[in-house]
């Protein structure tokens, strides 16, 4: 179909992918649990006007929208293990929100929607500060050169200092942070922000549960002075601080990584989302053209081409349903083209694209570069794959991520052999888990390797209902994976308490029980070769 184009249509269709793909902005919340992101996310929806009232689905019993249940393990525990997109236009923009899926029990899925994006919004406890897997997640996008903006939540409830909270920011992350709003009001006693961009005051008003956008009250300077008295001068002073200090936003060094912007917030109450927004809008990157395997980037209004972050199986117990989500990179995507799979060189036919959040699904027709779309029944799609139309693209593999937990798999039937080993390849393909071979161990078991624990129960879960070969997994002591090469072997087999496995890419990884044992054996040795994985500790 896309082939058959003539010149004019070919041109017609790079020029919209361009336009499209301008006033587009792709990003996902990076946050630790309870921090509000479904809270954010359904209050940002209620901005652009997606859902008529947030608040039925604050809290976690009465969630509806954000929460999938395709499988019975994730129903049971309440929880949503999948990710996908929420697309909204505001402005004249499009946002796609990508769902990083929070749990204490994070997965390697988490991580890889963080490939797919341009940038990031980190939420932060107002309270609690940077937690742990606000770290972890911040890590990946600093890896990968995400800009970030920082959102202080929950200053509607007691909470740390607002400069203190600077520092930990500056501290923990080497961002420096210049913050877009300050706080009038300490953590506890939110009155509203100071607009650094003009040294306006915004009085936050707060209406019933947050249900409704909160009205944000323009304030000029003297005005806000005869109404918030003390409160409003402390800001004030604490703002030339922050100026004498060169905590200004300056867009190049955002965008370089470098600096976060911050805003002041109260998910809860709506109050800052507008800001947050038109921060997005005006500030966050649009995609920009990729650059493939070898490193040259294919533009915008190339002919279609997109990369597969994520791969899901099994939501529909009937249908076996297999649902790749893919990020467009280049041109346009129309619902029934067909375009080719790069690993198999295959024709895949694109009649069923769904944009897909939570239990909602709906046909999409046409996207552009940085949108998401679920494609289903895509059985031979894996993660890391690349489609594309006309010109063949390959997209680099996408990052597999530090592994801390690890089991070895053996099949609870022997004479289900057969079906162990084709759903061990099939897990391993879709990156469910990490799979790794171990000499000491052999063929038939194998080490799984996994971010958050909750990814073996996916596993045996999905190899005793998909693949009908029950498994048993015995877990092992190691928690810290490093990268090592031949040359390092003799060594580490004369030291205790090491084990090297090989990853499926041909990757030699030495596995520790913790920080100290590595330690020991770096102090012994100090020829050995130990490089740290991308993320996470
Ligand atoms: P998630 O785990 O990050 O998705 O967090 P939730 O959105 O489920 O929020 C966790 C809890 O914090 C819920 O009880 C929310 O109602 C509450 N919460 C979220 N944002 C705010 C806020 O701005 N202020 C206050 N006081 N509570 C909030």
């Amino acid at each position: 179909m896309t082939a058959a184009h003539p010149a004019g249509d070919a041109d017609r269709a790079a020029r919209s992918a361009v336009a499209e793909a301008a006033r587009r902005r792709t990003f996902a919340v990076i946050s630790h649990p309870d921090a509000g992101k479904s809270t954010l996310t359904e209050a940002l929806a209620l901005h652009a006007r997606v859902i008529g009232q947030a608040g039925a689905v604050h809290g976690k019993a009465g969630r509806r929208g954000t929460v999938s249940d395709w499988m019975d393990m994730e129903k049971a525990r309440g929880i949503s293990i999948t990710s996908a997109a929420l697309q909204f236009e505001y402005r004249d923009a499009v946002i796609n929100l990508l769902d990083t899926p929070g749990h204490a029990d994070f997965s390697e899925d988490t991580y890889r929607v963080l490939t797919a994006v341009d940038a990031a919004v980190m939420l932060v406890d107002a309270a609690k500060g940077l937690e742990t897997q606000t770290m972890k997640l911040f890590a990946v996008c600093k890896h990968r050169g995400i800009p970030i903006v920082t959102v202080i939540n929950k200053w509607d409830r007691p909470g740390k200092n607002a400069l203190e909270l600077m520092d930990e920011i500056s501290e923990r992350t080497s961002l420096t942070p210049t913050p877009l709003t300050w706080p009038v009001g300490i953590a506890g006693d939110f009155r509203g922000v100071l607009d650094r961009s003009d040294g306006s005051y915004r009085r936050f008003t707060r209406t019933a549960g947050g249900a409704t956008i909160a009205p944000e009250e323009a304030l000029s300077p003297e005005a806000a002075v005869a109404r918030e008295g003390d409160a409003w001068q402390q800001a004030v002073e604490e703002v030339d601080l922050l100026a004498a200090t060169g905590a200004d936003h300056e867009q190049s060094l955002f965008l370089d990584g470098v600096t976060t912007p911050v805003l002041f917030a109260s998910a809860v109450s709506n109050f800052g989302v507008g800001a947050l927004l038109d921060t997005l809008v005006d500030l966050a990157p649009a995609p920009t053209g990729r650059p493939d395997a070898e490193g040259s980037v294919r533009d915008l209004g190339e002919p279609f081409s997109a990369f597969v972050f994520k791969v899901q199986s099994g939501m529909d117990a009937a249908h076996r349903d297999r649902l790749a989500y893919i990020r467009i990179c280049t041109g346009v995507f129309e619902r029934g083209m067909v375009v080719t799979h790069g690993r198999t060189k295959r024709p895949f036919t694109t009649k069923y694209a769904q944009h897909v959040f939570g239990r909602e699904r709906e046909s999409v027709d046409l996207a552009y570069p940085g949108d998401v779309v679920g494609l289903v029944n895509a059985s031979a799609l894996g993660v890391g794959d690349s489609l594309y139309a006309d010109r063949p693209v390959d997209y680099p593999p996408l990052t597999t991520f530090a592994p801390e937990h690890f089991a070895v798999v053996r099949s609870r039937e022997t004479a289900k052999h057969k079906q162990f080993r084709k759903g061990i390849e099939q897990l391993d393909s879709e990156g469910v888990v990490q799979v790794l071979r171990s000499d000491r161990r052999g063929d038939g078991a194998p080490v799984l390797a996994v971010v958050g624990p909750m990814q073996f129960e996916v596993a045996t879960h999905r190899m005793e209902h998909e693949f009908n070969a029950p498994v048993a997994l015995d877990r092992l002591p190691y928690s810290l994976a490093m990268r090592t090469d031949e040359a390092s072997l003799p060594l580490i087999a004369s030291s205790g308490g090491v084990e090297v496995v090989q990853r499926a890419d041909g990757e030699l990884l030495a596995l520790f029980s913790d920080k100290w044992a590595l330690r020991m054996l770096q102090q012994r040795h100090s020829g050995i070769t130990l490089e740290p994985l991308v993320a996470a500790q």
